[in-house]
Order: C-alpha cells, then structure tokens, then sequence
C-alpha cells in the first residue's frame, strides 16, 4: 500500500536522523528519486517537517513528544526546534551534517558560484558545465550509510552540487548547461572552497588560398639554428618570414583574444606550390580565447587585408574538435588536383602526352620516399592513387598539366621521376627531363567538407 510506504519513509528517515545528524540537503538525496521538480534540501526540510508534525500528533494524543522530534531538533531544523520548546521539551545539542560537515548549504554554493562567475567575466561562452569534485572519506561515509539502511531511492553528492552552482551560474549568465561540448567547465570542491575553470579552445573551419610561392604551411624553422637564431636565417630564426599559419592565425588570435593558436590543414602543400580554386581545407584551433560570439565576416576581412596578396580565407565556419578529428582521419584519403607547368629540356612530343594521359588514368603510383624529404620522412615505399593527368602544350618545350591524385602523392617526384624512386613518371614516359616546375593546389576535395 502506498500510504503504508510513506510511513515506512518517514520511520526509516527518522531511524536514519536517531543515530546520524543530517542536513536538510543530505536527509533529502537519499530520497530523492521519489519526487521530480524539487531539490534535495526541499525534500529533506519536508521530511522533516512531516516528522516534527507527526511528534506533535504523538504528544497531544500521548502527552509526550517520541524521540524523532528530538533527532530533527539535533540537525538545527528550526521548525523541530520552536515546536520542541513550545511543548516544554527538552532541547538537543545541534550537531553537523554526519555526511557533508555542513559543507552542502545554500549559501555556500551561493558564495562558491559567485566566485566563479567573477573569474568568467571577462569571458564569452555559449554553454557551460559545472562538474563537482568530492572527497573520498564523504562518499565512503554515505556509501555506507546507503547500505546500513538499504536505501536505493538516493542520488549521487555531486548532483547536489552542480545542479546547486549550475543554477546560480545559468541565471547569471544566461546561457544553457551543455553536457558534451561545452565551451567552459568548471570544477567547484564545495568543501575546500576552491574551484577550476578550464577554457575549451575555440575551433574554426574555412578554406586557405595561396596566391604566392615560398610561403610554407606551418612556421619553418631554420635549419642551422633549429630557431634558435643564428647568421644564415638573420636571426628570425625561421627558414621562412611568414607561415600560412601566422598569416591567419595572428590576425585571429587578436580577435578573439587567444592565448595562442594552432593550426590544422587538410594536407598541406610544397613550399613553392600556390593554392587556388576552392583552396585548401583548415581548422583553426584558438586556445583560451575570450571572444566567441564574433562574426566570422570579420575574420575573413581582417584576414584577407592582412595577407593581402599572399592568403586568402574563405567559407569560415564554427567547428568542433570532434570535426577536427573526422578532418584528420580523412586528410590521407582527401584528394588533391594540381595544375603543373612545367619547362622541360627539349621539345616535348605530342604522341607521347597523348599516350600520357591516356595511359596515367586510375593507377596506383609507387613512389619510394623523396630525397628532399628523407631527412624528415622514413625511406619507405608508398604507393598512392592517381586519377588522372590533363596535359596542355603551352609551346614546344612547356606544358601545363592538370594532375588529380591522393593525398600524399609526391606530385614533383611524378613529374621528374626522382632518378626513378617513383615509377611510372612523367619524364621517363616523355624522354624528357624537367628544368623547371611551378605547381599550384587548385582543388583540395576531403569527402564531407564542403566548399
Ligand atoms: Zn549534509
Ligand atoms: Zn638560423
């Protein structure tokens, strides 16, 4: 029977509160998955009540107060209290919280969220999430009270506490609580006083042209001085000046008031090779940043006037980590079209280009590790896929070639053969031997990114 379990509830919270002092907060969570919409201090103060009222009953019908009124009384529940002493009865000591100490009030977590919101002032966020660290001799002692008295309607100590600072935080601010991503995540210890906030970094998606050559990806450090700075690099420390990296990720930086970014690219292009058409795909991932709610519009400009003529963004969007990862992951499969012009040593016949691109269609090339890159790579033998090559005579010994590969096909080493590391090559097939090479990245196609 339904009402028979009441009782039972209030016997079992009042046989509870007779050997362990409990605060409202605590008496309530071990009851909590009985009723929705409550917090666990309201719970506990109705339990209470109800067993103040029900000693009141007990003492007109029998002229004297039980021992529960005296328990509640212990706990410094005020009602217990006032109607103890208006009965004449004697008044317990008030002792603490068996399990929190005390910690768990409402003040508390009032002062806690306030200490934390004053830290968060000075940033921009979209969500948040409160986590609650709690130390492990209380949950031991709970643990233990929970199997004493077979309690299985109760709910964890740590839902106290974030839902308690959640709340404070979310009105303050006005922004939801966000479970999987969220863009700052606090940790309150209630019991210490001290709290963490962890800044999530901000990501941001787009696409990079790049209209001049000699400009790498990433900063290149010198390769004298390892950055250090020495004679050879005027003391810049960099192979380099400027990076496709710095040229976005400075301007961003300031905007969003990072504390320091890091760029990610689809791939990445050669040195000397521009990148046109859509351009490449990137994820900026700002670090510490104080702004998020900036319009990418703005990005974009103050980016492309910054690295006017050398960069150019596009498409910006907002990105997550888990993006960024799937990005990653699929950066080897990603495909890459090239355009080649190329100057070779002789005139270039016209049969053989035909029979080039009719012959250089859905191939696997093998392409043992470039010699320009062994210092850096380990010599091994990959073979990669190569769809197709477009070849145009521009004049007798120049041709522009438009080259679409995988990710990670050497296109230079297609074209000279690199003394034959990579086979088939385009000089072998014509008998010719490049003299010199301009390659330009003019699409950058990673499936599930688009343009
Ligand atoms: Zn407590
Ligand atoms: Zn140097």
């Amino acid at each position: 029977m339904t009402s028979e379990r009441i009782v039972e509830i209030l016997d079992k919270a009042a046989e509870i509160l007779s050997r362990y002092p409990l605060c409202d907060y605590c008496l309530g969570r071990q009851f909590s998955s009985l009723c929705r919409g409550a917090r666990n201090d309201e719970k506990g103060k109705a339990i209470k009540l109800m067993l103040t009222m029900r000693s009141l009953l007990k003492h007109r019908e029998a002229g004297e107060v039980d021992e529960a009124i005296r328990a509640v009384a212990a706990t410094g529940f005020n009602p217990a209290i006032k109607t103890l002493q208006a009965v004449g009865g004697e008044l317990p000591d008030v002792k603490k919280c068996h399990i929190c100490r005390g910690a768990l009030d409402r003040s508390r977590f009032q002062e806690a969220a306030e200490k934390v919101a004053e830290e968060l002032r000075e940033y921009e966020f979209r969500n948040f999430l409160v986590g609650a660290r709690v130390p492990a001799d209380i949950r031991e002692i709970e643990d233990s009270l929970r199997a004493q008295f077979s309690i299985d309607t109760g709910e964890d100590i740590k839902a106290d506490i974030t839902r308690e600072v959640g709340r404070i935080i979310q009105g303050r601010f006005n922004v939801p609580v966000e479970y999987h991503n969220p863009d700052i995540a606090i940790v309150v210890d209630i019991f210490s006083g001290q709290h963490e906030i962890q800044i999530n970094p901000l990501f941001i998606k787009g696409f990079y042209r790049k209209l001049e050559r000699n400009i790498p990806q990433t900063p290149w450090y010198c390769r004298d001085c390892w950055g250090r700075g020495c004679e050879k690099c005027n003391y810049t420390g960099k192979e380099y000046p400027e990076s496709v990296s710095e040229l976005i990720g400075d301007p961003a930086l300031k905007i969003f008031e990072a504390l320091s970014y890091k760029f990610h690219g689809v791939g990445r292009e050669d040195v000397d090779a521009t990148v046109i058409g859509t351009g490449r795909p990137f994820i900026l991932e700002l670090k510490y940043p104080r702004k998020r709610l900036v319009d990418l519009s703005k990005l974009e400009k103050e980016v492309n006037e910054y690295a006017a003529g050398k960069v150019e963004i596009s498409n910006l969007s907002y990105s997550s980590r888990k993006e960024l990862r799937a990005l990653k992951s699929l950066s080897p499969i990603a495909s890459k079209t090239y355009e080649a012009l190329v100057e070779f040593d002789g005139e270039v016949d016209d049969e053989k280009l035909r029979m080039i691109e009719e012959e250089f269609r859905d191939l696997f090339v093998e392409q043992q590790t470039p010699r320009r890159v062994l210092k850096r790579r380990a010599d091994k033998i990959r073979q990669k896929k190569l769809y197709y090559i477009e070849a145009e005579k521009i004049d007798g010994r120049t041709v522009k070639f438009r080259i679409k590969t995988q990710g990670g096909l050497y296109v230079k080493e297609l074209i000279d053969g690199d003394e034959g590391r990579t086979r088939p090559n385009i000089s072998e097939a014509l008998g010719r031997r490049p003299l010199k090479i301009d390659l330009t990245v003019i699409e950058v196609e990673a499936p599930g990114v688009e343009a």
